[in-house]
């Protein structure tokens, strides 16, 4: 039995574990403290959502519609772990001079902005919830978290991974399962649990392109490229145009990520490799965003939510099934056999998933 609302974290264990085991003491230790943060997170996720189902409440809360406007509120836990930790910074604050609380707003104001403005979703329930998030998560913590109803920061050891607050991509991505979770859901676990965290990194590195106002030649594919701390090797987390290139560190270790079925891998580590063959659809996904060329998020974006909105996605959906799905909607949105079905087809194919 699955969580329905698994802790969601960017930096993935199976990353962290390579640290440990590779990195000198400080490595170690910092890869250590972060593990540890993420298995307490999910133990008192559990026992939230048991207390919960127990009350007979339902998880997902049933706001009403409200006027779509932004709702922000930031939280500093000081280096706790308190996820109620005081308020710093809410709607309609200035700038409080702290990084980690500014570039926390920012970038969710940004992903807000993105989801109103382009996809016409008011905020990640599509009932104007308020977007919460707590900074200066734990002790140089080396992830961010979403936690079914927060995100939450950590500051980074600045040996593998610097304030992770600085990343657009990361943020968005968080924000993204939000989003995910409403929708799909999509079970955290295997092939369905990769489409999850394929679809995060899409709307990640998504919101990123369209702040800069990038097309799809000019955009780099890279999420959390601002994270690395200095001197490690490699440009980013992920990378949704070269999975399995984002890194190839004597202390990370190498970039696991595949880019075709042919090397899909069977794991029975993260979550059955959600972090790792969710390089496959990322890659189709750029295959079909580059073929149509342009802005990512006017066409292979937007069949992309549509999917995830479908009645018909099936939480427990296979690569194929989804590729399916992509295709169909495509046909929906754009016409049977029009450029965009042709694309996302061929986008599929390149990485092996036949429809
Ligand atoms: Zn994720």
């Amino acid at each position: 039995m699955h969580s329905p609302n698994p802790i969601q974290c960017v930096v993935p264990d199976y990353v962290l574990v390579e640290i440990a085991k590779r990195g000198d003491e400080a490595d170690r230790d910092a890869a250590l403290s972060t593990l540890a943060v993420s298995t307490t997170l999910r133990s008192a996720r559990s026992q939230a959502e048991a207390a919960r189902s127990a009350a007979g409440t339902p998880l997902v809360a049933t706001a009403g519609l409200r006027e779509p406007t932004m709702d922000r509120v930031i939280r500093d836990a000081k280096t706790g772990v308190d996820t109620g930790s005081p308020i710093v910074r809410k709607e309609g604050d200035g700038r409080v001079g702290d990084p980690a609380v500014d570039e926390a707003f920012d970038h969710f104001g940004m992903t807000w902005k993105f989801f109103f403005e382009v996809l016409a979703r008011n905020s990640i329930d599509n009932a104007g919830m308020t977007l919460d998030g707590v900074v200066h998560f734990g002790r140089k913590v080396d992830n961010a978290f979403w936690d079914g109803d927060q995100m939450l920061f950590g500051d980074g050891s600045e040996r593998l991974f610097t304030r992770l607050t600085k990343s657009l991509s990361v943020a968005a991505h968080e924000l993204g399962h939000g989003v995910i979770q409403f929708d799909g859901p999509l079970v955290y676990q295997g092939q369905s649990g990769a489409l999850n965290e394929h679809i995060a990194d899409a709307f990640g590195v998504m919101v990123h392109q369209w702040v800069h106002h990038e097309t799809v030649e000019e955009a780099d594919w890279l999420l959390g490229a601002e994270i690395l701390a200095e001197g490690v090797k490699g440009k980013a987390l992920r990378s949704m145009k070269e999975p399995g290139t984002a890194f190839d560190d004597p202390r990370f270790g190498k970039d696991k990520q595949p880019a075709h079925m042919k090397d899909f891998v069977v794991t029975a580590g993260d979550n059955g490799g959600v972090h790792i063959n969710s390089g496959i659809p990322n890659k189709a996904f750029f295959e079909i965003a580059s073929a149509l060329g342009g802005r990512s998020w006017e066409r292979a974006g937007r069949i992309l939510y549509a999917t995830l909105g479908h009645e018909q996605l099936r939480r427990n959906a296979d690569f194929r099934q989804f590729a399916r799905l992509n295709h169909r909607v495509a046909g929906q949105l754009f016409g049977v056999g029009s450029t965009e079905a042709e694309a996302v087809a061929n986008g599929w194919a390149s990485v092996g998933v036949e429809i």
